[in-house]
């Protein structure tokens, strides 16, 4: 497609869920690191009696206020007026995109797309595999390009940095005829972190991320792997939706298909409540009652047996995968951990990885324990994978992806 490209510099970034939106001002152009976050904001229970708005400027007081923000559309409008405010309204020539995050982009949305009706209309024929984002998603773009119909929209797919997965690692061994007409294959979610950790991973390595192969671990409260080949995702953890792989903080990840046969026949559950069951009362809060690592890792160290075996269930399972995608690969260069548990959480790497040296595999436990907060090697120099922290900035990221295609 093409577009006239844009004077400004500002890109502004939403992440619109299904109660809430995520945004973020950024400028390409700062002095930081190329770039600088001039506000970050929040609106969180749209649609519920009070709805809450959080709106941070760079220079100036942290802002906050309750209002009855009833749909999306008010809720960006209230966003908007907070940014006006501050000097930073979305009529403003400076803008010269909005970047929305999109959950799923099927097989066909490969890259960032700047929107039209067309566009708009493919995101929606997915809403069937993502019934709770991609309505959301939609509600977003379309109240932006209500609010500033001159700017352009751009999608970037959570989806997208997943569809150079291999055919025999997307397809699941299931009757071809059905798989095709319901399109059930492995998508992978969380693909715009994956992409940012696995460059940024090769920056720290000082190396370019076609030469280097990844392993990522985005452990947030949703939580996943990929396999990065030279740049390129060959494989990840979540599948045709983000139940599958890793076991999360609500959610189980991997299991006997045949466990839902046996909820539905012999427990007698409806779908509706396997649902529930599966995605968010199972995980770390179905093994233990709690879906916050810290919560695990305190009790844990109090003794507490239920939280231990919660805590060795998710790492066995995060071992098992560093393990396939060793094999995957063929040659590891780094393991990269992510998200509020990869970057927070020392025990989870540590234990992630203990037993791995065979695979050289292994962290320096100073390194590990020290309380730092940027990009960081956490290996010993010996080692032959080299095995990072490395925060992730999904708005960042999407902001970037957003300025390489419209900026000028
Ligand atoms: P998401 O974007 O998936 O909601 P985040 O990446 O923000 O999640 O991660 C949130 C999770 O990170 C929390 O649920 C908590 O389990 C974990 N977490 C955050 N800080 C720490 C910490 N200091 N130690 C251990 N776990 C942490």
């Amino acid at each position: 497609m093409t577009r006239t490209r844009r004077a400004g510099s500002r890109v502004l970034v939403l992440n619109s869920g299904s109660s809430s939106v995520k945004y973020q001002l950024l400028d390409m152009n700062g002095t930081v690191h190329g770039t600088a976050r001039l506000a970050t904001g929040l609106v969180e229970r749209i649609g519920e009696r009070s709805a809450r708005l959080v709106h941070t400027p760079a220079h100036g007081e942290r802002r906050e206020r309750e209002a009855d923000l009833p749909d999306h559309r008010a809720a960006l409008t209230a966003a908007a007026e907070e940014l006006a405010a501050d000097g930073l309204g979305l009529d403003a020539p400076e803008l010269a995109a909005v970047g929305h995050r999109v959950v799923h982009g099927g097989r066909w949305f490969t890259e960032p797309t700047v929107v039209d009706e067309g566009v708009l209309a493919e995101i929606e024929r997915l809403v069937p595999l993502a019934p709770l984002h991609n309505p959301a998603n939609i509600a977003g773009i379309r109240t932006a390009m209500a609010l500033n119909g001159d700017v352009p929209q751009v999608a970037v797919f959570d989806t997208a940095f997943h569809t150079t997965i291999p055919e025999h690692a997307a397809r699941y061994a299931l009757d071809a005829k059905t798989a095709e007409e319901h399109r059930i294959r492995k998508y992978g979610f969380h693909g715009t972190s994956h992409a940012y950790v696995a460059r940024r991973t090769a920056a720290l390595l000082g190396r370019e991320p076609s030469a280097v192969n990844v392993i990522v671990l985005h452990l947030g409260n949703g939580a996943s792997a990929s396999a990065v080949a030279g740049g390129r995702c060959v494989e990840t953890s979540m599948g045709l939706t983000p139940l599958e792989g890793l076991v999360m903080g609500t959610r189980s990840g991997d299991i006997d298909p045949a466990v839902v046969f046996h909820l539905s026949r012999v427990a007698g559950l409806a779908m509706e409540d396997i649902d529930v069951l599966l995605n968010q009362r199972s995980g770390l809060m179905g093994l233990c009652g709690d879906n916050d690592m810290r919560e695990v890792l305190r009790r844990r160290a109090e003794g507490d047996e239920e939280a231990r075996l919660a805590f060795d269930v998710y790492i066995h399972r995060l071992k098992k995968y560093i393990g396939a995608y060793c094999a995957v690969l063929g040659r590891v260069d780094a393991v990269a951990f992510t998200a509020g548990v990869g970057e927070n959480a020392a025990p989870v790497r540590s234990a992630a990885v203990a037993g791995l040296e065979g695979l050289g595999i292994e962290v320096d436990e100073p390194a590990n324990t020290a309380r730092e907060s940027g990009p960081r090697l956490i290996s010993p120099e010996y080692a032959r994978v080299a095995v990072a922290v490395v925060p992730t900035d999904e708005e960042l990221e999407i902001a970037t992806q957003v300025f390489a295609l419209v900026g000028s």
